[in-house]
Parts: structure tokens; sequence; C-alpha cells
């Protein structure tokens, strides 16, 4: 415990590389001084620094207990004001002790004073300090000076220095395209720099982190970055896949035949891609992206059946019991009609249920497996992996999707993978967090889809809403309702659910209504989604649930309570269930009367936008990059000191340099890599 540690390690500051990079969050300008008078005449401006004798140390009651503190230069005096104080501080301020202290000055209740300044105990010669002075990060008990003077010490270390040295010589880069980084300060330069900024140094760039010497920070981290991920991609060319380059029972054919509709040019196109990859003797790491109702699930189909075709067994896993069971409801007819076994894996399985199907995708008998997370748990063994599909991957972490990988009946024939996301991934984060993953992108919705009308009502004019649901029931279509989310509490959720239930069950007595949420059996659940899709339940009231993948073509309505309180990928996503047959289709966000600025401004980009990617662009600035692959991985986020919308520039440019690097001087490029993510980089193979 804190005991024995130094202020230093409890920050985390033991290594040269932590301590050099805790840079500062911010800079004081300590290096003027203003006389009394002069600070009192300008009050009301920023912080000024003055300095004088101090004639008046005084805790009074005024009515809360403070200390009233009055310094003096030749000309003026000022009040220094502290509501909290120690002991300590006050032998500091002792009559007669020279203090110099900076603060603002504003109009008190006995004329000018400084509340709260900082304060140090100076003599009326010490000399002022040259660079503007950094503050730190810290945690409670360690205090600035404390941390600053740690750092101070710590960065004569010759480790620091050793740490520091140029591995990459910028200084001799020729290509054009880098020429930004041969002007870039040396790393030891950056970082001294960056913690002792000189006075001339321009405040703006530094805090914005525009400076030379943040962005040499910045490269130094995005490049670590890059060849970590770059060298995984070279790793997974080096192992060895299931080659399927062949159609030994024409089951791709067979399915084209099956299916009810014609592949769109988008879905063709990706479909190209994934077989092309399923052809090459490694590993196939790719993503399949395309807006909600885009079509993904034929296209995994395809590359399901190719696999099996090859004799693999193929897993189909996503995050919810819902999802996973939609998927299979779809599949079973097509795999059916192919003579291929299948089977399902949740946690919610009898024992016995699930022994017999973890007997039957070890034994091999089954040939396409489908579940959730069940199916990467301790005593799931494939005969024959050679494909695994994850579905809507960013719910799961980094870790969950790894175990695929492990989990090889050989062992060093490796399972392809396909990962499926609605959430659209930008550019900038694709380029940087999923550099080794190949992405195919549907960019186009199968022919016929009406583009939904999305509507913002004020919760007033529910009503409104409710003789809105009643037409649309009468026209023999059905609606969702969906519930606020509530966070913090799966008890008032289930509240709010049951009542708007009720409540709507009340007005709407003539229709079918029925409610769905989290707490039910999933058993439960999928009942209630089959009479909803058999259209037996007209109108569906439920919790977020149904956000992801659920598929009921004549549902043209969407009413969406509270929206204020969804992001935007979940509105999108949750919207994305209405528009998917042939009426028009509208969604309804209804929205309490006191919207902060945040809310409305979300609410208006979702009214205004039906694409996925604008709208995952302002999600990306509004929640930054952790938040939108998810939280598992948010917490172990790589980049620290750059700022994917900032520096979106630099990444492209860098990934360009990473390439380069790694095949001229790979050397090199490992040396950085350990210098900057030392234990870290496994972390990047995922
Ligand atoms: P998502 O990409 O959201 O997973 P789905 O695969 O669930 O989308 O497809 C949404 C709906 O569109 C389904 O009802 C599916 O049968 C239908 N669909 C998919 N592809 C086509 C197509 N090429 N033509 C017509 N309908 C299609
Ligand atoms: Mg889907």
């Amino acid at each position: 415990m804190p005991e024995n540690k130094s202020p230093l390690e409890r920050l985390g500051l033991d290594t040269p590389a932590a301590l050099a990079l805790h840079l500062p969050i911010r800079y004081e300008d300590e290096t003027e001084l203003t006389s009394v008078e002069e600070a009192i005449s300008g009050f009301g401006n920023a912080n000024v620094q003055t300095q004088g004798k101090v004639i008046l140390c005084e805790v009074k009651f005024r009515p809360r207990r403070q200390l009233i503190v009055v310094i003096a230069d030749q000309d003026a005096e000022l009040v220094l004001r502290f509501l909290n104080f120690y002991p300590s501080q006050q032998k500091q301020m002792a009559i007669g002790n020279f203090l110099r202290v900076r603060g603002e000055v504003k109009q008190g209740f006995m004329g000018p004073e400084m509340v709260h300044p900082t304060v140090k105990q100076v003599l009326p010669e010490t000399p002022l300090p040259q660079q503007l002075t950094p503050v730190y990060s810290t945690i409670a008990g360690i205090g600035q000076i404390t941390v600053r003077k740690g750092i101070e010490k710590g960065l004569k270390d010759p480790s620091v220095r050793k740490f520091l040295r140029e591995i990459i010589p910028l200084g001799s880069i020729t290509d054009p395209r880098y020429s930004f980084l041969k002007d870039l300060p040396s790393l030891e330069e950056s970082i001294f720099s960056l913690h002792y900024p000189t006075v001339q140094t321009n405040k703006d760039a530094l805090l914005e982190r525009t400076h030379p010497a943040w962005r040499r920070i910045q490269f130094e981290e995005l490049l670590a970055q890059q060849i970590s991920l770059q060298r995984a991609h070279i790793e997974r060319q080096k192992r060895k896949a299931p080659c399927m380059n062949q159609s030994p029972g024409g089951f791709v054919q067979r399915l084209f035949d099956l299916l009810p509709f014609t592949l769109t040019d988008a879905q063709k196109k990706v479909w190209g891609e994934i077989a092309n990859d399923l052809a090459k003797p490694y590993p196939m790491n790719r993503l399949l992206q395309g807006d909600v109702g885009s079509g993904k699930t034929a296209v995994a189909a395809l590359a399901a059946a190719h696999a099996i075709d090859h004799g693999y067994q193929v897993a189909l896993m996503a995050p919810t019991e819902i999802l996973a069971e939609q998927h299979f409801r779809k599949f079973e007819p097509w795999f059916l009609e192919l003579g291929v076994e299948m089977v399902w894996l949740t946690g919610s399985l009898k024992s016995k249920e699930k022994k017999l199907a973890q007997e039957k995708i070890k034994t091999g008998q089954a040939q396409l497996a489908i579940g959730t997370h069940a199916l990467i748990q301790e005593g799931v063994e494939f005969a024959q992996l050679g494909l695994a599909i994850i579905d809507e991957q960013h719910r799961f972490g980094v870790r969950q999707r790894l175990q695929f990988h492990g989990r090889q009946g050989s062992e060093d024939i490796f399972s392809h993978q396909l990962m499926m996301s609605a959430t659209p991934i930008p550019r900038t984060l694709a380029m940087t967090y999923y550099a080794d993953l190949e992405v195919s992108v549907i960019d186009e919705l199968p022919p016929g889809r009406k583009p939904i009308l999305t509507k913002l009502f004020k919760d007033s004019r529910r009503d409104e809403v409710i003789l809105g649901i009643r037409k649309e029931l009468t026209l023999g279509r059905q609606a969702y309702w969906v519930c606020p989310l509530i966070e913090e509490s799966e008890v008032l959720q289930l509240q709010t659910v049951t009542d708007t239930f009720e409540s709507l069950k009340a007005k709407l007595t003539e229709y079918r209504i029925a409610m769905m949420h989290g707490r039910m059996s999933s058993e439960e659940k999928s009942s209630i989604m089959a009479d909803f899709k058999s259209g037996s339940i007209q109108l569906l009231v439920s919790t977020t649930v149904i956000e992801v993948g659920v598929d009921v073509p004549n549902a043209s309505l969407m009413i969406i309570e509270h929206s204020e309180r969804f992001g935007y990928s979940q509105i999108h996503q949750l919207r994305g269930r209405v528009g998917r047959g042939e009426a028009d289709s509208v969604c309804i966000l209804l929205y309490s009367e006191h919207l902060s600025f945040a809310a409305k401004e979300r609410l208006k980009v979702l009214r205004e936008n039906s694409d996925g990617f604008i709208i995952a662009e302002h999600d990306l600035s509004l929640r930054g990059p952790g938040e939108l692959l998810g939280s598992r991985q948010s917490g172990e986020s790589m980049l620290r000191f750059v700022d994917l919308q900032r520096d979106a520039w630099l990444v492209s440019l860098v990934k360009d340099f990473a390439h380069d690097i790694l095949a001229t001087a790979p050397e090199l490029a490992e040396l950085h890599l350990r210098r900057w993510l030392g234990s870290r980089a496994d972390y990047l193979k995922a």
C-alpha cells in the first residue's frame, strides 16, 4: 500500500517511459510579475502574478471561518482570502513573510482581493522562472509541486535519455510524402520542450496539441500502433487455413437458387471478396459492414454454405439469443434443403441439450452451429471449424473474438473469420484500430426499400402519436413502441415497460398488444417474436431487446419514447427494424420538454440523416473511439496523444510510413515498437 511507495510510483510513473510521457495537461505563465498596484487596477482580468510582504494574517468568522491575509509592496495592498486552509498555510503566510501569489483579482467585500490564489514563499530577489510552468494530472494527496519536482528529477536520469534516443532517422528522409516528418524535432527535444516550454512557445499550439513537439509524440504513438497492426497482418498471412477454392457439392449455387431474391450488386461484390479470401491458404479476417437491413445475412449464409461444401464446420455467433435465433430461423430452411446438420447452442439450454450439442460439435456431426457466446465457452470443441461468423462484432470484446482463433481441431490450422456489423466504422477508426482487418461494405439496400421518415414529437403530443398507431394498425400493419432506456436500473426499466404497456392497452383496446423485455425467459421472448412475425400481435411494446437484427417486414411504424436518452447508433439500429416492407415507414422520436443542447443536436442529426456512416461520424466526434468500438476496448485504448478527428491526416501518413519501415528496416520497426508499447504489444494481435 501507499506507505512504501513514492508519490511518483503511486501515480504509476515508475518507468522512464511513463515518466517522460506524463506530459502536462496545461501550463501556467509565471514568467511575468506585476506590481500590486497594477494587479489591483487591472482586476477582472485573467490570472496575474504579483508579490509582497505579509502585513496581516488572521482567521476571521464572517460569517464563515476563513483566513484573511494582506500583502503589500511599497505602493499598494492586496487581500488574499482562503475559505479552506491548513495550519501549514497559516505558517507559510505568517506576518513578515514574503509571498509570490498568482490568481484572479476580483472586487470583494473588502476591496480588491484574490480568492484562493496559488502561493509561493520566496525572497524578494528570487528570480522568475524562464519557462512556462507545467501543470500535471495527479491524484488526491499528491500536489503539483511534488509531481513537478519528481518529474524534473526523473527526467535527469540517464535511463530516460536512453529511452528517448532516436531510433528511426527522420532527418534523412528523402521521400517527399514524408517531408512533414523530416522537420519535426527529435523525440528528446519534444519531450523536454513539452515539459518545459519556453515563454516564446505558441501556447495555443501547446494546448491544442498541434505544436511540432506534440506532432512528434503523436507520430511516435501512431507509428507503434500501425507497426503492430501491420505486423499482425503479416503474421496472419503466415498462418494456415483451409483453402476453399472448389465447389464439390455446388452448395453455393444451390443456395443462390434457394434464396427468395436475387442478390443486389453490392451483395454480389462482397460475396466475391469473401469467396476470394476463403480460397486463400491463410485465415480470412474480414469485417462485413452494411447498414441495417442491407442484407448481410444472405451473404453470411453463402459463406457458410461454401465452407460446409468443403467439408468444414461453421459457427455463427450473435451477441443475444434473440438475434441468434433469428439467424437460426432464417438459415434453417436453406440449410435443411442442402442437407446440412445444424445445432443450436446458447447458455440457456438445459444441460442435457447443451451436452448433446457440444457432442455433435465435437464429433463433427454438426456442420453448422448457431448460438451465442456459449459457442466459445469451455467444453466446446470443434472437430474441424473452417469458418467463424460473428454478428454485431463490436458487441463482443476483443478477447471473446480471439477465442475462436485458439479453438481449432488441428493445432496449426486456423479458421477463417467473418465479422458483421451494422455500426459503420469511420475510415480513420478502421485504419487505426482495424488495420489487420479487411473491410467489405454493402453500400446499397435491397430494391424497393422505402426510406424511413423520422419525425420528432414532444412528449406532450403522445395522444396524436397514439392516433397515428391506430391508423397504421387499422391498415393491417404493425408497430413497435420502444420504451426508454434506464441504464441505472433494470427494475425501473421493467416498471416503465409495464406502465406503458398497460396505458397503451387501455387506449387501444381493440388491438392485440404484447410486451417484451430483458427479464423474460428466452422461450417467452421468442414466442412473442414469433407471434409478432406472424401478425397475431399488432403492437409490440418493448425495451431495446429488439435493437439488433429483428426482421418483421410488415412493421411500418416505430415509436421511441424518451429518445433523448439513446445514443446515435442505438436509434439508428432501432429504427432499422421498420422500412423493410412495402409500406412507407415512419419512426417517431418522442422527447421530453427539457432537452440538453447535445440531445437536441443528436435528434436533429438523426432526423436529417439516414446514412449510417454519416451518423457514425457524428457519433465518433461525440463519444470518441472507445465507446464506438465497445466498452471492452475503450479501457485499453492505445492512443493517448492522438485524436482521430483532429489528426486524421496524420493517421494515413503514418500508415504508409509504417508499411515502408516494415519493408525496408524491420529491425528498426521492432525497436520502435518495443520502446513504445512494451508489454502491451501482444494486445494488438487481436
Ligand atoms: P442486415 O444487413 O440488417 O442483417 P438482413 O440480412 O436481415 O439485413 O436483411 C434484411 C431483409 O432484407 C431480410 O428480410 C432479407 O430477406 C431481405 N433481403 C436481403 N437481401 C435482399 C435482396 N437482395 N433483395 C431483396 N431482399 C433482400
Ligand atoms: Mg443482421
